[in-house]
């Protein structure tokens, strides 16, 4: 199969140092905390209140809108707060906080969903509360479901995993591979897309070798072993290597007849679809410098970080820096009472020696930002602009097309915070334009 490239990109330090750590279930945590929102969309209203029991799988929020996904108990226990709380963002969101009994008892409405349709399946999708388990957080049940004219003729399955230290998608290859197949078999089945490729970095051979082995009686899957390059799996950068195929700015892969899906995500369908457990826990790396032991962990929703850095030893240090997802596109925490979400897939901790790095000088005009910017876009003038609250050139100069993918910084010898500036500017237009 012929590969194409795209412009830039940057070659961070794999540090895959998990990539053998087999994975461990953390089990039952001593509270869990979960958001009504953890995806892109409309938040959820709880469904539940101060007081009452609930089941492991119980749905505790929900809400009409189209663009959102229910979110599920992942624990049997006793609601103790159903409160606004600060999360990753600056804004408060509603969360429901649970208590354990530690018996896990299973919720009776947690049954393998009966799909005889298409209409079926994505009610089915809809109802598992699966959204993009690799990083975005987008509603499965509205990706599956393209406009008609959409076209979509290939699946992609994303297992590319281009950031460093992550290693919970290669585990998941090593460790599920038949759920992923079946996964893939029943959206190829119901979406009645004719082929599906699966996209790995060359970086993982031992995924590589399960996952050619388990396709060969298919020849609608194809594995597809890619060069690693950072930002390799960012969806419009798999999809142009993948089929050649441009996504335009603003447009969707479902424009350039792409559905791409997280290989976790479509490994946890396959499983749902047998068993009809929602979305309640979640394989993370736990790694970096100041973490006594990094490896991969199970770990149910709403488990306080701390707790996952506990089991992994604590700290060997203290840490300077905790990112909740890649040192590239993570998000930089300011507690340990944060809770894992869906969508979470490492939690790394940093030692003060590496923060020291990223320390950020002047600009020097250097131009490497721009060279390795996958979207041609000015990443050091979309950063003076913002930082001079010219939000509105900043505009002009397509900010929005930026997809935050880091390999600016990374590239740059003044470690300018271009990411942090673009985020703050895409906020404050946001804010602007819903006054
Ligand atoms: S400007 Fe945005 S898209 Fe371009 S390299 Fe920087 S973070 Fe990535
Ligand atoms: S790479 Fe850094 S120093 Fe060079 S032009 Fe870009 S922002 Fe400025």
């Amino acid at each position: 199969m012929k590969f194409h490239s795209f412009r830039g990109g940057v070659h961070p330090p794999h540090a895959k140092n998990t990539e053998n750590c087999a994975t461990i279930p953390l089990g039952v945590p001593s509270k869990v905390v979960i958001p009504m929102v953890q995806h892109i969309g409309a938040p959820c209203r709880p469904l539940v209140k101060k007081g009452d029991t609930v089941k492991v799988g119980q749905v505790i929020g929900d809400t009409d809108a189209y663009v959102s996904a229910p979110v599920h108990s992942s624990v049997s226990g006793t609601v103790t707060a159903v409160e606004d709380r600060i999360i990753t963002g600056s804004r408060p969101v509603t969360c429901v906080e649970i208590v354990p009994d530690g018996l896990q008892e299973v919720s009776g409405d947690v049954a393998p969903p009966v799909v005889e349709t298409r209409e079926d399946f994505l009610k089915a999708v809809r109802a598992s509360g699966l959204t993009g388990l690799g990083g975005a957080g987008f509603p499965a049940h509205v990706k599956l479901n393209p406009p008609k004219e959409a076209n979509v003729d290939t699946l992609i399955i994303n297992a590319a995993e281009c950031e460093p230290y992550i290693t919970s998608d290669c585990r998941e290859c090593i460790e599920n591979t038949d759920y992923i197949i079946k996964g893939i078999r029943h959206v190829l089945k119901w979406t009645g897309i004719p082929r599906a490729f699966i996209g790995i970095e060359d970086n993982k051979p031992e995924a590589i070798k399960i996952l050619e082995d388990a396709v060969k009686p298919y020849s609608d899957i194809t594995v597809c072993v890619v060069k690693t390059i950072y930002p390799q799996g960012a969806e419009k950068m798999l999809i142009r290597t993948l089929t050649g195929r441009e996504v335009a700015p603003g447009k969707l892969p479902a424009d350039a007849g792409c559905i791409v899906m997280n290989v976790g995500s479509v490994s946890f369908l396959g499983r749902y679809m047998e068993n009809g457990m929602p979305l309640i826990k979640k394989r993370i790396t736990v790694d970096g410098e100041s973490v006594k032991t990094p490896t991969n962990v199970e770990v149910l929703i709403g488990t306080p970080i701390q707790e996952v850095f506990d089991f992994c030893g604590g700290f060997s240090e203290e840490p300077a820096k905790l990112i909740m997802g890649g040192p590239m596109m993570g998000v930089a925490l300011y507690s340990l009472d944060i809770p894992v979400l869906k969508h979470t897939n490492a939690l790394l901790a940093f030692s003060k020696e590496q923060v020291k790095l990223t320390e950020e000088t002047s600009c020097i005009r250097c131009g490497r930002c721009v060279e390795v910017c996958p979207m041609g876009l000015l990443p050091f003038e979309l950063d003076r602009l913002i930082r001079a609250k010219s939000y509105e050139d900043a505009q002009k100069n397509n900010l929005m097309d930026c997809m935050e993918c880091g390999s600016c910084v990374f590239a740059c010898p003044a470690k300018r915070l271009i990411v942090q500036s673009i985020r703050l500017g895409k906020d404050a237009l946001r804010r602007a334009s819903a006054k």
